[in-house]
């Protein structure tokens, strides 16, 4: 897991401005989709609105200084890690000083950019395992 997270780290820092110090890491964290839910939304999620609508698959938490995957998440499949890059973008983004408040219209935005970018670089790969799913999985 270290080095899958110093990889995909550098990985960001160098097609990003976001600067990764080299030593220190985020905890990483399975946890069920109702827990995500949960801490995602807390219990003041309206209950006219399907809670089932809104699927959380990870989360970064600045306080504890980890982050949290649904625990369906597969890190040897690109899909997997294309979720844990985004999620170390909010981690980096929290290790820059990069959450003040006129600054977070951007964070989620460069999240999902750099998760499409990186899966870019993993195109042959991620394709396969798509067109796989898809003929297994129906
Ligand atoms: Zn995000």
């Amino acid at each position: 897991m270290p080095e899958l997270l110093t990889s995909l780290l550098i990985w960001i820092a160098a097609n990003s401005n976001l600067e990764h110090d080299g030593a220190s890491l985020p905890k990483v964290v399975m946890a069920s989709a109702e827990a995500l839910h949960e801490m995602a939304f807390g219990e003041n999620f309206p209950k006219a609105i399907r809670s089932g609508k809104y699927k959380v698959s990870g989360l970064y938490n600045d306080v504890e200084n980890t982050i949290y995957l649904v625990d369906t998440t597969d890190l040897t499949t690109e899909g997997g890690k294309a979720l844990l890059v985004h999620e170390l973008v909010h981690y980096l983004q929290h290790t820059n000083g990069r959450t003040k408040e006129h600054e977070l219209r951007v964070l989620e935005p460069l999240a999902y950019v750099l998760e499409a970018s990186w899966l870019q670089t993993r195109l042959y790969a991620w394709r396969e395992e798509v067109a796989n799913s898809v003929a297994v999985g129906g």
